[in-house]
């Protein structure tokens, strides 16, 4: 028997002219998503994609593992084809659903009929497949509104599928189609879900990291590259870009006021961050900052560091609660990497009393006394690319 499996698609995404963008996009990462695990024949036909594993020893349930995770598919499920004949999808459908329709009490059979030309209409061949099987498994009783299983026979261009539950795909949009964002990350909670959620609205991503060795330690660069292999294997390869900060910083202890710290470090790393974002193209600047968590994400906080870059900021996460936040991160198996404790540069050199009012003219005041641009350029000079494959 030949088992694929059938992907549907986000249907409103696909009315619009970039419906073919959209195809072509999830093809592509599927195809990648799937390298180590053999060779698939991957087609798109009527808002379903098809995978097709060209040989028998492939391993179904790490494809569908790593399906679940790829943006702008709504559902997907495995499915066994057969030829567009009446008699072998009798025949096939018991026995391939057999276990699933042991362990139900009600069931009901939907057809799908693509192919017009297809001798039975839907409600003959729902009819007859609910037969054959009534007949293997005689305890079953049939439910059309609330089943504990559903069996769908598709009849399509070429051949007839037979396929059981639909699992739930991750949703979103497929991860490229909106082009490329640069998320600020942390070895924090927040700053991996935010990127998550932006990958899922089709952003691809780069990445940038401070670092202020040997304030930080080497470990604490290693977490951060943990945390982004976690978040490729929604968003794909991934370029990270680490900043030597230790120079940065300690000037900013030494000639800056104090409870203006960490507002001008923030400040500092938007404009550094927006200048890697420009040299690669990168369309936005994304954070995990979330309202009010922190002396730095007040509104005023906010509006200082925002201040620092023309780039648009997206914050995915600037509405949501901390509980929220972390449930998204285990979901996405961030959680437990990030509470690793190692220190970020952040937690270092954080004043006692930072301005949780900070005023803009002042800030800007007080960092315009002294010359970063020296610093900042050597920064630039000397950043550490490492690519992030899932
Ligand atoms: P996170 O959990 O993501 O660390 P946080 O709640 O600890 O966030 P902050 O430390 O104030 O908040 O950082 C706010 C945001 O600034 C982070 O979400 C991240 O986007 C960015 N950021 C903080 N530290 C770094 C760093 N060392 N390198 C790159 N970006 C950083
Ligand atoms: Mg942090």
């Amino acid at each position: 028997m030949k088992e694929i499996i059938l992907v549907k698609l986000g249907e409103i995404v696909l009315k619009g002219l970039n419906r073919r963008t959209f195809e072509d996009m999830l093809k592509k990462n599927i195809k990648n998503s799937l390298r180590g695990l053999g060779s698939f024949e991957i087609t798109c036909a009527q808002s379903t994609i098809s995978i097709s594993p060209n040989s028998d020893d492939v391993d179904l349930d790490e494809v569908c593992e790593r399906i679940s995770k790829i943006f702008g598919i709504v559902t997907f499920s495995r499915a066994a084809v057969c030829e567009k004949d009446m008699e072998q999808i009798l025949s096939l459908a018991p026995d391939y659903l057999s276990e699933q329709l042991e362990n139900a009490k009600t069931f009901k059979v939907e057809a799908k009929r693509s192919d017009k030309k297809f001798p039975l209409k839907s409600p003959d061949i729902c009819r007859e497949t609910g037969a054959a099987i009534l007949e293997k498994f005689p305890h079953l009783t049939v439910d059309v509104h609330n089943p504990d299983l559903t069996v769908t026979v598709e009849v399509r261009d070429f051949k007839a599928y037979i396929r059981g539950e639909a699992q739930r795909g991750a949703g979103g949009i497929p991860v490229g189609t909106g082009g490329l964002g640069t998320i600020l990350i942390s070895g924090g909670i927040d700053s991996p879900v935010a990127a998550y959620m932006m990958a899922k609205r089709g952003l691809r991503l780069n990445a940038v990291h401070f670092a202020s060795p040997p304030y930080t330690s080497p470990r604490a660069e290693q977490k951060v590259v943990k945390l982004l292999q976690k978040v490729s294997m929604y968003a794909g390869h991934i370029k990270m870009f680490t900043v030597p900060f230790t120079k940065i910083q300690e000037t900013i202890q030494s000639q800056c006021p104090e409870e203006l710290f960490t507002i001008i470090m923030r400040r500092l790393m938007m404009d550094i961050s927006q200048r890697i974002a420009k040299q690669t193209e990168s369309g936005a600047l994304i954070t995990g900052e979330s309202l009010g968590q922190v002396a730095s994400q007040t509104i005023y906080a906010l509006g200082c560091t925002d201040e620092a870059t023309d780039m648009v900021v997206f914050r995915p996460l600037i509405g949501m609660d901390k509980e929220e936040i972390i449930k998204i991160s285990r979901k996405i198996d961030t959680f437990d990497i990030s509470i690793e404790p190692y220190e970020d540069c952040c937690t270092v050199f954080t004043p006692k009393h930072p301005r949780t009012r900070p005023v803009l003219k002042y800030v800007k005041e007080a960092q315009s006394k002294v010359d970063f641009e020296p610093m900042i350029l050597e920064a630039l000079d000397n950043l550490k690319t490492t690519e992030i494959y899932p």
